[in-house]
């Protein structure tokens, strides 16, 4: 086998001269030419001889080398028609690598677990296309895919929004949602020269690592993600007004009141200021 090579950016240059590689920006195509970010990439993820790995987006194929030589098997989905025959020729050398054309939001990635790993905890790491971020995560989570760790480029921002708690203004739906579901921990900053070509705002390698067991108790999980979506939809509002206002919900001032009362929680307090715990505790004091 030969070793991964696409990480050297002369090498990246010559595939894309090859077969006169047009960038996509609908598809949010940033490719990676920096081995020491791939190298962190790999590490952080944690991947054995014993994993099945799912990437997302393989582009040119660069970060799928590195997993082919750390995993047993890898599947790299891939949306884009002009990089296909491209994977084709830079994957040629490792035999452990399926790659699937189609988009991964219609992907049965269930099934995919199921075929290739019997259903066991399989490790997503992707480069991911930035236009999709929050659907992708939370599809994984939401879909029931046994997940393992989830460990991904996204943009800088968006990797702080999943990790921060209550009091920052960076704190919202989607932070609570990652962590009910996962660990998260941001274990590295990537600068744009790090990419072909360079993107306009800076990325962050964050590693989601699935929790066995949710961190609350929840009786309709559903429900809660309403209510969370509810408060942050007008987070300038008090709480009792987001959730009265909110279409998804349908509760009068007084049986949110009484909610909020059998919390102990303030009748002037906002969505912001509420902690996961807090929201499992509304939650089911509604349902
Ligand atoms: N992994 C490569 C790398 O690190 O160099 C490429 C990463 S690039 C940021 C995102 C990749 O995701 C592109 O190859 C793009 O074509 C692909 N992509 C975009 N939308 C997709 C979708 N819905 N399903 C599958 N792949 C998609």
């Amino acid at each position: 086998m030969t070793r991964p090579y696409l990480g050297n950016p002369k090498y990246t240059i010559e595939i894309l001269q090859k077969y006169d590689f047009v960038f996509q920006k609908r598809f949010g195509q940033n490719f990676l030419i920096d081995t020491h970010v791939l190298d962190k990439i790999i590490h952080a993820s944690g991947i054995t001889k014993d994993d099945f790995v799912l990437e997302i987006g393989p582009g040119i194929g660069t970060m799928t080398q590195y997993l082919a030589e750390a995993a047993r098997e890898v599947a790299a989905v891939e949306i884009d028609d002009a990089l296909i025959p491209i994977l084709g020729d830079t994957l040629k050398d490792w035999n452990n690598v399926t790659v699937i054309h189609g988009d991964i939001l219609k992907t049965d990635i269930r099934r995919l677990a199921m075929e290739k790993n019997e259903g066991r905890p399989i490790k997503v790491v992707a480069n991911l296309p930035y236009y999709i971020t929050t659907p992708i995560i939370m599809g994984l989570f939401e879909n029931n895919v046994p997940i393992d760790s989830i460990t991904i480029m996204v943009q800088k921002e968006v990797a702080e929004r999943m990790q921060v708690g209550p009091g920052t203004k960076d704190y919202g739906a989607l932070s609570l949602a990652v962590q009910y579901y996962a660990e998260p921990e941001i274990v590295a900053n990537v600068p744009p020269n790090c990419f072909m070509p360079r993107p306009k705002v800076g990325s962050a390698v964050i590693r989601l690592t699935k929790h066995e067991v949710p961190p609350v108790e929840v009786k309709d999980e559903k429900l809660m993600f309403r209510l969370i979506r509810a408060s942050f939809n007008q987070r300038r509002k008090t709480l009792v007004n987001g959730l009265k206002n909110s279409q998804e919900l349908n509760y009068s001032k007084e049986e949110i009141e009484n909610a909020l009362h059998k919390c102990g929680l303030p009748l002037n307090i906002r969505g912001e200021a509420l902690t996961l715990e807090k929201f499992a505790e509304l939650s089911n004091a509604f349902s």
